[in-house]
Formats: C-alpha cells, structure tokens, sequence
C-alpha cells in the first residue's frame, strides 16, 4: 500500500504547480501547492492536497469500459473499474499511464528543487517585472521545511521573492527556522472557538493562535517577515457575528488590522467523488449581502478588509525586512 507517512523530503509530491496568479501575494506569482495537510475543513476546495503522496483517482463519467486498469495492475488491485482496493495498490500508475480515456489520474508527483526551479524559471522575468514571485502553498508547505527552506534560499539567490501560504498548525518551535527567511508570510485563520476548529478542521486551533501571535511579533520586531491573514467566509460559519469579533479582537491585541476575506465557493465536490472521499457537508452559497454585512462588522472592529489581490501589502510593512535602504 502507498503509506500516507511517506514523505521524502529531498522529493515531496506538488499537485499542482500555477503560473501568472494575482491573488496569493503582490504582483505576478507562480504558485506551488504541495500534497500533505494535517487539517481537514469541511468545505476544502482541494481535498487531493490532504494525503502526502501521489494517489490514484477515478472519474466515473470518463470510463468506457474497456477494463484496461484491471488486467494491468500487478497487485489484483483494482477488481472492476473504479474499484480498486487501496491496501493492495503499491502506487506504481500503471492503470494511470494506460488507461485510454483519462478516467484514471493520478493526483501529484514528486519533485526535487531543481525540478521545481525548472519550471518556475521563464517565469522569473514576469515576477521580477511586477514585483511578483513564487508563492508556496497546499496542502501545507511546512511540512517540508527543508525543501521549502532549501528552494527559498534559492530563488532568493536570483532575486525572487518567496511568500508562504500556511494554516498555521505547525510547530515553530522545531525544525520551521526557515518561515522566518520568507518574504511575506499568508496566514489562514478559520474558526476562533477552539471546539468549532476542532469540528469543522479536525483539529484544535491553540497553536495556530500561538503561531500567528509569535509571527506578528517577530514580525513588528523586524526579525520575521511580514504576516498577513486571511480567513474564507464560510456562510453560517466563519461569517457569524462570534467569529468575525472573535478574530478582530484577537487581531487588533496582536497588533493587526488588516485581513483578507475568501468568500466560500462550492468547488471541490466532484474531487471528493473521484477520490472516493466522503461528500462535503453542504453549505449555503455566500452572497453580496453577507459579505458586506463581513466587512462592515470588521470595520467597525478596526479590521481593514480586502479582497484577495487587492490588498494594500504596505500595511503589512511590506519587505521592510529585506530592503535596509
Ligand atoms: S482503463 Fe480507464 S476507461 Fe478502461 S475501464 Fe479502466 S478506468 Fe475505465
Ligand atoms: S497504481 Fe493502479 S496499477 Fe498500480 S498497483 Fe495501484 S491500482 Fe494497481
């Protein structure tokens, strides 16, 4: 079986790697979305970044039948297209590579930094034209701290500015010293009622809240980079009136006023079919009246709201860090 532990850091899996994004740090970006989260909210758009490795998935309306994936796998794996039995399959893709109608995908791949920088290079122009750069994020990029931290370092070394997309449940206490070598720091708050994380994200929110408090203070400290939060408006859940003052009073005592707010879409459902994963709860769609009814709660809180890539990085004392004048 293909163990979900499996994680070689020098060759992490990336499901996805983007080019010419706007919306995840300043100017032009390519973005890196590795596999592995240690969350799982219930409305997550991208449930293929929740395992660490590369895996399998069948698109039921792409089958034709012909029966190919069963016949090739080595491992007797797969008795009847799309049902294939995970304890046997040792991950080799064969019913991927041969499967004539692309019903079988495989949902990312290892990569090493040189791989990665490879790809991002034609785009280094671009960014360093628009004030842009590389933008990692998931899944959650700190579980790989030394690739992440290696491939900073080397993008940093041909002038290209690093930004990390984090959910904040990490230990920084241990091995995550090259967080502080970003150049701008993404930060994702959620739930602000420690049992509403728990339920909703499957896990205790304590040292997402430490974490953003150690990062704002390093930050207005000079010794970390800037931090900036962002929180997905969830209808009924992440927009009502306890959240939303929660977070801004919790924000204005760290020293934040800003934040971005990701208004929820219903995306990720057929991803979660196609991986055989639980549906998604159903949440209502988010409308222009809610998220003004956001904004103009934080506002009177404090908190100055944006739209993803509108931001005002400024406000974050943006690359203070990294231009001593
Ligand atoms: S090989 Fe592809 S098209 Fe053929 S039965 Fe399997 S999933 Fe369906
Ligand atoms: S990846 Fe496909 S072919 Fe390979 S063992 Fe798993 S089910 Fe069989």
């Amino acid at each position: 079986m293909v163990s979900d532990n499996f994680k070689d850091i020098r060759k992490p899996a990336i499901f996805s790697i983007q080019h010419f994004c706007l919306h995840d740090g300043p100017g032009v970006r390519s973005m890196v979305f590795f596999k592995g989260c240690p969350l799982r909210c219930s409305w997550c758009q991208n449930p293929e970044s929740w395992r660490t490795s590369p895996e399998v998935a069948f698109k039921a309306h792409l089958c034709i039948d012909c029966k190919t994936c069963v016949d090739i796998c080595p491992q007797q794996a797969i008795s009847a297209p799309g049902n294939r039995d995970v304890q046997k399959c040792d991950g080799c893709f064969l019913c991927v590579e041969n499967c004539p109608s692309g019903a079988m995908v495989c949902f990312g791949k290892n990569y090493t930094s040189d791989d990665v920088l490879e790809e991002l290079h034609p785009e280094f122009p671009y960014m360093k034209n628009t004030g842009g750069g590389v933008t990692f994020s998931g899944g959650e990029p700190t579980l790989f701290p030394e690739f992440v931290g290696q491939l900073s370092t080397r993008l940093h070394e041909q002038g290209i500015h690093t930004t990390l997309e984090t959910c904040g449940y990490f230990d920084s206490d241990t091995d995550k010293a090259f967080l502080f070598d970003m150049d701008l720091v993404l930060f994702d708050i959620k739930l602000f009622d420690e049992a509403a994380h728990r339920r909703f994200c499957g896990k205790s929110n304590n040292e997402i809240k430490k974490n953003l408090t150690r990062f704002s203070a390093c930050s207005s400290a000079g010794s970390g980079p800037p931090v900036w939060p962002r929180l997905p408006l969830i209808p009924t859940v992440t927009d009502t009136y306890e959240n939303l003052t929660g977070w801004a009073q919790f924000l204005d005592s760290i020293g934040i006023q800003y934040l971005t707010l990701v208004p929820y879409h219903n995306l990720g459902a057929s991803k979660r079919e196609w991986l055989n994963l639980p549906p998604a709860p159903e949440f209502i769609a988010m409308t222009d009246e809610r998220l003004e009814d956001a904004v103009k709660l934080l506002e009177q809180h404090g908190i100055s709201c944006f739209a993803p890539g509108e931001e005002d990085w400024a406000r974050a004392d943006f690359n203070t860090k990294r231009n001593p004048g």
